[in-house]
C-alpha cells in the first residue's frame, strides 16, 4: 500500500531542513547554530548523528551481496565518496529505512493484523490514480480485509460488539478466514465454486485474447545469428517467445458451465483440469488448473494442485504430447501468487500486458470476494 506515515514525513522534513541550514555554503547560515524544533521525544540531531554513523558504519562493511548475485552486481553509493546534496539524500533515506523497520516490526508484533507480513506473494502496488477510480465499497473492503479489520463474527466479540462469535451458516467460530474460505456450508453451497469461476472467466478471456492473435511463427530450421554491421541498427522487429508461439492452430477448452470433456484425440482421462490448450501439428498440450485459496495458504495449494496432475501429463507425453501444467493461485483477497506471472510470461504474455493481465486477476478475486461477504448472512445462495 502506498501509505507512508505522516510521522515519517514529518521527521524527513525536519531532518531536510536541519541539514540545510548545518551544510550551507553561506559561513553565516551554517554557523549561525540554528536550532530545529522537534517536540520533546523526537531530536532530529540525535536522529541524523544516528543516520549518519549508520551510513559510516555500511561503508565499512562494503556491499553485500544477495542469495545468487554476482559480485558486483550491487552499486551502492559510498558516503565517503559522496559530496554534500547526495550525503543530504543518503541521510533522508536511512531515516525512512528506519522508519519501516519499526513499522514491519510493529506489524510482526500484531498477530492478526500482521499477518499479511507471513504471505509469499508479490507485492501489489496500489497507486494514487487506482486510488481514485475505486468504489469507496471497494476500497474499504480490500484495505479491511488485508488488516483483519472487518466486522467478522470474531472480531465483533472482540470489540465487544456482540456475543455470538459463530459463522451465521454453520455454527463454527466465525473468523475472516472462515467466512472468507473454509465454511464447509459456503463450500457446499457453491459460494467459493462462484469466486472461482469468476476469476477462471478472466483468465480464459486473457488467454482467447492471446490464441486469437496474429502472431508469426517461429522459424524452424537452420537457425542463423544476424551480426550487426557498424553503424547499422538492430532492427527492433522480433518473434515473441512463448509456448502459443509455437503453432499457429490452437484450440481451447475451459471447465466453466458444462462440464470439460478432456480432448479425446489427446487421451481418454475423467480429469478436468480448469483450462485445456492444445494443438494438433506440433503436438503441444497446456493445462492450467486456478485456485483462489487464502492469501497464507497460496504455497499449500500450489503443492496439492501440483500433485493433481502428472499422470495425466505423463500420458500425453508418452502419446507424443509437448505437455505443461500450470497450477496457478489468485489470492482471495486480490493478490495473484509468483505462479500466475510465470504461466503468463511461458504462454507468452510479457511485460505490461502481463501486469495488465496479473492485475485483472487480482481485482476478479477480489471483487467477487467482496460479494461473498456482503452476503454472509444470508441462510441461502443464489449466484447472480
Ligand atoms: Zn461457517
Amino acid at each position: 500500500m502506498p501509505f507512508n506515515s505522516l510521522v515519517e514525513e514529518y521527521k524527513v522534513a525536519k531532518a531536510r531542513l536541519l541539514l540545510t541550514l548545518r551544510d550551507s555554503s553561506d559561513e553565516k547560515i551554517s554557523g549561525a547554530g540554528i536550532e530545529v524544533r522537534t517536540g520533546r521525544k523526537w531530536s532530529v540531531k540525535q536522529a541524523i548523528d544516528q543516520a549518519e554513523s549508520s551510513l559510516n558504519l555500511q561503508d565499512i562493511v562494503g556491499t553485500t551481496n544477495k542469495g545468487r548475485e554476482g559480485l558486483g552486481i550491487r552499486f551502492k553509493q559510498r558516503w565517503r565518496d559522496s559530496d554534500k546534496v547526495e550525503r543530504r539524500s543518503m541521510v533522508q533515506t536511512e531515516l525512512r529505512r528506519a522508519e519501516d523497520e519499526t513499522r514491519s516490526s510493529r506489524s510482526v508484533q500484531l498477530g492478526s493484523q500482521g499477518s499479511w507480513m507471513k504471505w509469499n506473494l508479490p507485492e501489489r502496488q496500489l497507486t494514487w490514480q487506482e486510488l481514485w477510480s475505486y468504489e469507496p465499497l471497494q476500497l474499504s473492503f480490500l484495505l479491511r480485509s488485508v488488516y483483519d479489520l472487518l466486522p467478522s463474527p470474531t472480531n465483533l466479540k472482540l470489540w465487544k460488539l456482540s456475543e455470538d462469535p459463530s459463522c451465521p451458516l454453520c455454527g463454527n467460530v466465525g473468523s475472516l478466514r472462515h467466512i472468507m474460505s473454509s465454511c464447509n456450508t459456503a463450500l457446499s453451497q457453491g459460494r467459493y465454486r462462484w469466486r472461482h469461476d469468476q476469476v477462471l472467466r478472466e483468465m480464459a478471456d486473457i488467454l482467447e485474447k492471446e490464441r486469437k492473435k496474429d502472431r508469426p511463427l517461429k522459424k524452424t530450421g537452420p537457425h542463423f545469428i544476424n551480426f550487426v554491421k557498424e553503424g547499422e541498427k538492430k532492427s527492433a522487429k522480433s518473434t515473441g517467445t512463448g509456448i502459443l508461439h509455437d503453432s499457429k492452430n490452437w484450440e481451447m477448452l475451459v471447465d466453466l458451465g458444462k462440464k470439460l470433456k478432456f480432448p479425446e484425440e489427446v487421451t481418454h482421462t475423467s480429469l478436468r483440469p480448469d483450462i485445456v490448450m492444445w494443438s494438433r501439428s506440433p503436438k503441444l498440450m497446456v493445462m492450467v488448473e486456478l485456485t483462489v485459496p487464502w492469501e497464507e495458504r497460496v504455497e499449500e495449494s500450489h503443492e496439492i494442485k501440483k500433485g493433481k496432475y502428472p499422470d495425466l501429463a505423463d500420458t500425453c507425453k508418452e502419446r507424443g504430447w509437448k505437455t505443461w501444467v500450470f497450477p496457478v493461485e489468485v489470492g482471495c483477497r486480490g493478490f495473484p501468487s509468483q505462479s500466475v506471472w510465470k504461466m503468463l510470461g511461458a504462454v507468452g504474455i510479457k511485460g505490461g500486458a502481463r501486469n495488465t493481465a496479473a492485475h485483472a486477476l487480482g481485482k476478479a478475486a477480489e471483487r467477487a470476494s467482496s460479494w461473498l461477504w456482503l452476503r454472509r448472512n444470508e441462510p441461502t445462495w443464489q449466484p447472480s
